[in-house]
């Protein structure tokens, strides 16, 4: 198939590119740039032998978008592209709506023009806010808490919305828990903007002696340790399951979610022991004050992924962070 990846340069996007390079299909990737790295191109490349198409540009220059249709018979689109840090999207509500949004409208648009119906959202599990019961399960009740969630809720509402409005739509709603490791080459990986917000970004950091010591965000949660505890989920399985998912949504019309999770929940303080294990190091921590607005404890049902996507995750905890680690030794400078 010919797959259009927004996004497709970014942490997520470049993996799933590896992974559907290695699937055979053919790749158009578009990306500005605006949080990734051009040299993930070429890595890309390295590790598949394999060539796409790149696109540098924007999802709000409607013109490009309009050519990459025009001079493409597109089968599926992923739509990655789209900022994604919570404390941010909090300081700038304006900045994500209008970005994540818009751009997101436009591509539907010209979607719509060209008759290109099959779609791959790259939604999240912060759509399920505080959950009220575990695991997670797709039919549960929907709110968000930041703005950034808001973003992916109202863009799940705007697809939803479409499929009534023609039939022939056909879109899987992918939510991710929590996305963390790399590409076993040690060639593409996370590589976030600033101090990381997220844990395991902080943790390799700490690792690499960039920073001095773990704050781990609360032990008095009511769970096994006390720590937050989250289904953390490599991101090569979770690029897998965007190719399960473009077969799906190749065969089949209407809207569908999918949890796309390992549907196992780790602590923070199994993560630092699994990281201290595996890479043969020592993380200093302490315990601080809770963060506002973490829940205890999140991690999914992924029953459906498995039987409708045919699709689960098979890396374990150990591979997270041994491949989260190898990267950053192999990128430090
Ligand atoms: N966490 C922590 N210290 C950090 C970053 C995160 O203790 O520097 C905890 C956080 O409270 C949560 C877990 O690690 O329990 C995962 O946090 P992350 O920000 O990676 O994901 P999210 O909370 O968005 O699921």
């Amino acid at each position: 198939m010919k797959i259009l990846v927004t996004g497709g340069a970014g942490y997520i996007g470049s993996h799933t590119v590896v992974e559907l390079l290695n699937a055979n299909h053919d790749v158009i990737v578009v990306d500005d740039f605006s949080n990734s790295n051009p040299k993930v191109l070429k890595y890309i490349k390295e590790i598949t032998k394999k060539d796409f198409v790149f696109i540098e540009g924007s999802l709000l220059d409607k013109a490009l978008l309009d050519n990459i249709f025009k001079n493409n018979k597109i089968d599926v689109v992923i739509h990655f592209a789209g900022y994604k840090a919570v404390g941010e999207s909090v300081k700038k509500p304006l900045m994500y709506y209008d970005n994540n949004l818009i751009s997101t409208i436009y591509l539907l648009e010209i979607m719509e023009k060209y008759k290109v119906y099959n779609l791959a959202f790259s939604s999240s599990a912060t759509v399920y806010g505080t959950p009220k019961k575990l695991p997670i399960t797709e039919n549960m009740t929907l709110h968000t808490t930041n703005p950034y969630g808001t973003t992916k809720l109202m863009i799940e509402t705007i697809l939803n919305d479409l499929k009534k409005s023609n039939e022939k739509w056909s879109i899987a709603l992918l939510r991710y828990f929590n996305p963390i490791g790399a590409h076993e080459s040690g060639l593409i990986g996370e590589e976030p903007n600033g101090i990381p917000n997220n844990l395991m970004p902080y943790i390799v950091e700490v690792a690499s002696g960039k920073l001095k010591e773990l704050k781990i965000f609360g032990n008095d949660y009511d769970t096994k340790d006390g720590t937050g505890v989250r289904d953390y989920i490599h991101v090569v399985d979770l690029a897998k399951g965007h190719v399960s998912a473009i077969n799906y949504v190749n065969n089949n019309v209407g809207v569908e979610a999918f949890n796309l999770g390992t549907g196992i929940g780790y602590s923070v303080l199994d993560i630092v022991k699994s990281f201290e294990r595996v890479n043969n190091v020592t993380i200093p921590y302490k315990i601080v004050e809770r963060r506002p607005g973490d829940i205890a404890e999140c991690y999914a049902d992924v029953t459906k992924a498995k039987k409708m996507l045919d699709w689960s995750a098979e890396k374990t905890i150990d591979d997270m962070c041994r491949d989260a680690y190898q990267f950053i030794l192999k990128n430090k400078d």
